[in-house]
């Protein structure tokens, strides 16, 4: 049966559209758009009452655009199915059920909370050993070919290291699960938004994310580890929520009323929290990250859950480091990241201008290296697409990298008193006895440790020249590495780029007023929090952030006004980078707010029609056959249409919606009317029959289906939604997009002034306007849908 067959059974077509034509004076202006949205021709700007709106032009969709919705992402239903089985399951099981939920609840967030707290530990161990050893090899064969004039050598020994240890974390990336990639917050802002981004919480992407990231430190890329450990959070709780692991095929048979994508979706945004907490030991920073970064819909019981999880993740990681560093019950090592206790630092009045002024060049350099980035990420996806380009791309990178920092070290001959600092690994290199080179003692510790020098150590430290040759090249190497096929993150190397140009900027002051008494560990602080700033546009949780790693809150106005200026000044020019990736891959993502001036577009210019509706008894061949047909993830199940003396349908009353993942359920189990006294009344058909087989659903094609089946019925009132919620025709579009925002729906029927199913709007639909702005011009587009 062809498209057009089918859809004059199932949809209400013809009808519908006169239907709408007929009903009030907006929908004129409606059918007009909605001839314009079909004819592709026409101009490509519409001059609506309240300004200029951007149609894309029929084009040829190119690798890398910004402008399009890919159709593979599918969304998360926030909106509770309240079906007779729900119903039955509330009545049979009573508020003892509520309590106990209730403790499980917070009994995950727990066990979230310690195991998040113990991966972290992991990696952060393996991490300093592995580094530790890598580096003290390093120094002995410097130490060693120095003296023979041969330190070609121990650059070798050092490119090879680097291109062996990341060569290790990218074939797992790049052959394995390649959306362990990159810091993976991107990923999960999208998934606390609403939408599957497939394999992203599945252990196999905790797996390789956590080799990737110890990979790719240890490797010597510029990259941190926070990032991933934001999504290692996210992918345990997702995981422990559940109570089973499809992954292993093995349900532990508890916590089975957790899995439907509402509850998952609470337990990420606090698993993101724990990690956030565990990253940074900031639990206050990871509620706020995720009240910033992500999560949709947010309560007060969900803010309480969170801050426990922070709490719990902060205490456990704190308590395992302080034991292995051997200070058991000390508590002195509360994140991975520790930005070493500042000393509450002095500012005056006057001071408040420097401050905005690193603001605007934290902005101002954040926007640049997303740029650089962004054009990177488009030529990846051209040129580097296969795994094996990949891998190749991520041993260039670490090969790069060893060798800037070789050249540093090796040219720059920045010598410092031994003693004054303590580097694990002080390299003398060039420098006269008793002494070290400044800049060897930078490359040869973790990114962290540079993080920590830089912001403490004393004024004379670096040599102007010397810092300003680093801010250069790892500001470009850190652009470069974020989106290798590694898992690392982005956090630590803009932290480390903005310490050093934060530090050289306190030199130049002090060379301009030298009788004050410049604090460099302020404008590194200062520089620090505006290149990050300028990079990721985050403001509140980042404040946090800084303030919990530093333990200085009385440093808090600085580093906020800085990171305020900075997400102004960048945000003039482009988004935030991970703002950037989200719409590189064409995820269907709701901003907060509904786009500015859309009053005038209607549901029924947004909507889709004709629609494929079920009737509330369906036969089952049927059902097979539009499952077959079309990808909808939806149906609303409508009354039979009557037919009257010109047979034509007249009536399609919407009486519920149902997901295909229900109806592969009920076929699967063969809920068929007609088998109802004999196979599957001894069955329980209860809401565990839905749960057994979530998240993952068989496909329609993988059932077996057979041929008189097909000719049986299925009543879908008691499985369907009963009450979904609907919008009538004439609404517009910021009133669709509060409904899908505030309330995380998927589907949304429009209907008529008789509740006849005249469209469906899905979340893409809404997804599809966005904003557009190039510096002081703005407008709004509609992005294309692409199949891919
Ligand atoms: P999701 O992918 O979010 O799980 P879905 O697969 O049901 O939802 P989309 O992929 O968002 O739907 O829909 C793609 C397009 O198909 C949208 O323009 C939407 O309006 C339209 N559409 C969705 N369901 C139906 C339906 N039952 N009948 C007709 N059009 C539909």
């Amino acid at each position: 049966m062809s498209k057009s067959e089918l859809s004059s059974i199932v949809e209400t077509s013809s009808d519908t559209a006169q239907l709408i034509s007929t009903d009030d004076a907006s929908t004129s202006n409606c059918a007009q758009l909605n001839n314009l949205s079909t004819d592709q021709n026409e101009d490509d700007e519409i001059q609506g009452s309240h300004g200029v709106r951007r149609r894309q032009p029929v084009q040829k969709i190119e690798p890398g655009s910004l402008n399009i919705l890919s159709a593979k992402y599918e969304s998360l239903d926030y909106d509770t199915c309240e079906n007779h089985l729900l119903l039955d399951e509330e009545r049979k099981r009573g508020y003892t059920f509520v309590v106990w939920k209730d403790i499980a609840r917070w009994f995950i967030v727990l066990l979230i909370g310690v195991i998040t707290a113990l991966i972290a530990f992991t990696i952060d161990i393996c991490i300093e050993e592995f580094s530790n050893i890598k580096y003290k090899q390093l120094k002995k064969s410097v130490d060693k070919y120095i003296l023979l004039d041969k330190l070609y050598i121990p650059y070798l020994l050092w490119v090879l290291t680097n291109i062996s240890i990341v060569f290790i974390g990218s074939m797992l990336v790049a052959y394995v699960e390649p959306v362990a990639a990159g810091s993976g917050i991107p990923q999960v802002k999208c998934y606390l938004n609403g939408v599957k981004v497939p394999r992203v919480v599945r252990i196999k992407t905790l797996f390789v994310k956590s080799v990737g990231v110890i990979t790719a430190v240890v490797g010597g890329l510029a990259g941190g580890k926070e990032g991933p450990m934001i999504h290692s959070g996210a992918v345990v709780a997702a995981g422990i929520s559940q109570g089973k692991s499809t992954t292993f095929n093995k349900d532990f048979k508890v916590f089975e009323y957790f899995r439907e994508d509402h509850e998952k979706r609470d337990f990420v945004s606090g698993g993101a929290a724990a990690g956030v907490a565990a990253a940074f030991g900031a639990p206050i920073g990871g509620v706020l990250f995720s009240l910033e970064e992500g999560t949709s819909f947010w309560n007060q019981a969900l803010t309480w859950r969170t801050f426990f999880g922070t709490v719990v993740a902060t205490f456990t990681l704190n308590f395992a480091l302080s034991a292995y560093h051997g200070h058991p019950g000390d508590l002195n090592y509360s994140g991975l990241l520790n930005l070493g206790k500042m000393e509450p630092f002095s500012f005056q009045f006057y001071e408040l201008p420097v401050f905005i002024l690193f603001g605007v060049i934290g902005g101002l350099l954040g926007a640049l290296w997303n740029h650089i980035n962004y054009k990177l990420a488009i030529f990846r996806i051209r040129y580097i697409s296969s795994p094996w380009l990949r891998v190749v791309e991520a041993c260039l990178v670490a090969a790069v990298t060893a060798t800037c920092g070789f050249l540093m070290m090796f040219l720059l001959n920045d010598c410092r008193p031994l003693g004054e600092d303590p580097t694990k690994v002080p390299l003398q290199l060039f420098c006269a006895d008793g002494e070290y080179n400044a800049l060897a003692a930078i490359w040869f510790q973790t990114p962290e440790a540079s993080v920590r020098s830089f912001l403490h150590d004393p004024l004379g430290s670096y040599k102007p020249v010397s810092l300003l040759v680093f801010v250069l090249s790892y500001f470009l190497l850190s652009t470069w590495t974020f989106g290798v096929a590694v898992s690392s993150g982005l956090f630590i190397p803009n932290l480390l780029t903005g310490a050093a140009w934060g530090r050289l900027l306190a030199i130049v002051i002090q060379y301009m007023l030298p009788s004050s008494n410049i604090n460099p560990a302020k404008y590194a602080l200062v520089g620090a929090a505006a290149q990050l700033g300028g990079v990721v546009r985050m403001t509140i949780s980042l404040t946090v952030i800084i303030i919990e790693t530093t333990g200085q809150i009385s440093n808090a106005l600085p580093v906020i006004i800085t990171l305020v200026v900075a997400k102004w000044t960048g945000d003039f020019f482009n988004e935030g980078i991970y703002d950037i990736h989200i719409q590189l891959a064409g995820v269907p993502i709701l901003p907060w707010e509904p786009p500015p001036l859309t009053h005038n577009i209607y549901a029924s210019e947004v909507m889709s029609h004709p629609v494929f509706t079920l009737r509330t008894v369906e036969n089952v061949g049927h059902i097979v056959e539009i499952l077959k047909l079309v990808s909808y993830n939806g149906f609303p199940v409508v009354d039979p249409p009557l037919i009257d003396e010109a047979e034509v349908p007249t009536y399609k009353r919407l009486r519920g919606m149902i997901l295909r993942s229900q109806l592969i359920v009920l076929i699967q189990n063969k809920i068929y009317n007609e088998n109802a006294n004999t196979t599957w009344s001894n069955l329980n058909v209860d809401m565990n029959m839905f749960r057994k087989e979530y998240p993952r659903y068989p496909s329609i094609d993988e059932l077996d289906i057979l041929d008189w089946e097909k000719t049986c019925t299925i009543d879908l009132r008691p499985f369907m939604n009963p009450s979904p919620y609907t919008l009538p025709h004439r609404a517009s579009l910021p009133r669709l997009f509060r409904l899908f925002r505030a309330l995380g729906l998927r589907h949304l029927p429009i209907v008529n002034d008789v509740n006849e199913v005249v469209g469906m709007v899905t979340r893409k639909d809404i997804a599809r306007y966005r904003v557009w702005r190039h510096h002081c011009h703005m407008g709004m587009e509609e992005l294309l849908l692409s199949s891919e």
